[in-house]
């Protein structure tokens, strides 16, 4: 899961990117209303995180030009309880805002239940399966032949994108880009461990392995015969 924040306040955005990514997700963030508004129309976010008061252009600008061509939903952060905000950013097309200061745990509550209802307008996307492997994305859970299985965030990621691409080698460089935002650095072995860990957890106990590492090129999730 993708999410851009659009916040001018460098300590408050750096925050938000830090307790999110802690939480599994991917965070872009920029500081300038044009800059945001470009981002969100060109790239593939599930949620916004978006400042009224910006540079640039203000929130609700970047709002109303972002509601004529998509419909990623959109948390507004208002930095006084003013009724008239409120109003506007929900008449703009937000679909959920949060005064500021607010505590993380509420932020994350809100983020969480607006990708699920945005999940809940696109079902068959929702639920994923391969073989006896079954990932809920709204839910985030995952079983396998009916057994839950405990994933952590990151882990949860990586399934994710391997059951979307099943049946295709995803390189180390991709798994590092798409899953933790970094650029491949060949030094680290974080996500040849995180796959061990997921492996141990997909596969043990089970007669069949779904996660498969292809020598020098990276690793494929797929049902072999
Ligand atoms: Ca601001």
């Amino acid at each position: 899961m993708r999410i851009l924040v659009i916040e001018d306040e460098v300590r408050l955005a750096e925050y938000l990117r830090k307790g999110l990514s802690e939480n599994g997700y991917v965070v872009d963030v920029t500081h300038d209303g044009i800059d945001g508004r470009h981002m969100a129309l060109e790239g593939e976010y599930d949620l916004l995180l978006l400042d009224v008061m910006l540079p640039g252009i203000d929130g609700f600008r970047v709002l109303r030009d972002l509601r004529a061509h998509k419909q990623t939903p959109v948390l507004m952060l208002t930095a006084r309880d003013k009724v008239e905000d409120r109003v506007q950013g929900l008449k703009g097309g937000a679909d959920d805002y949060l005064v500021k200061p607010f505590a993380f745990s509420e932020l994350l509550a809100r983020v969480e239940a607006l990708l699920r209802r945005g999940s809940v307008s696109a079902q068959a996307s929702t639920l994923m399966r391969l073989g006896e492997l079954e990932v809920d994305l709204a839910r985030r859970k995952v079983t396998r032949a009916g057994k839950r299985l405990d994933l952590t965030p990151k882990e949860f990621g990586l399934l994710t994108l391997l059951m979307r691409r099943h049946g295709e080698v995803l390189s180390r460089t991709v798994l590092a880009e798409q899953v933790w935002d970094l650029n491949f650095d060949s030094e680290t072995n974080v996500i040849d461990v995180a796959v061990r860990r997921l492996r141990a957890k997909l596969d043990e106990g089970f007669d069949t392995a779904l996660l498969h590492t292809v020598r020098g090129v990276g690793y494929v999730l797929e049902v072999r015969e």
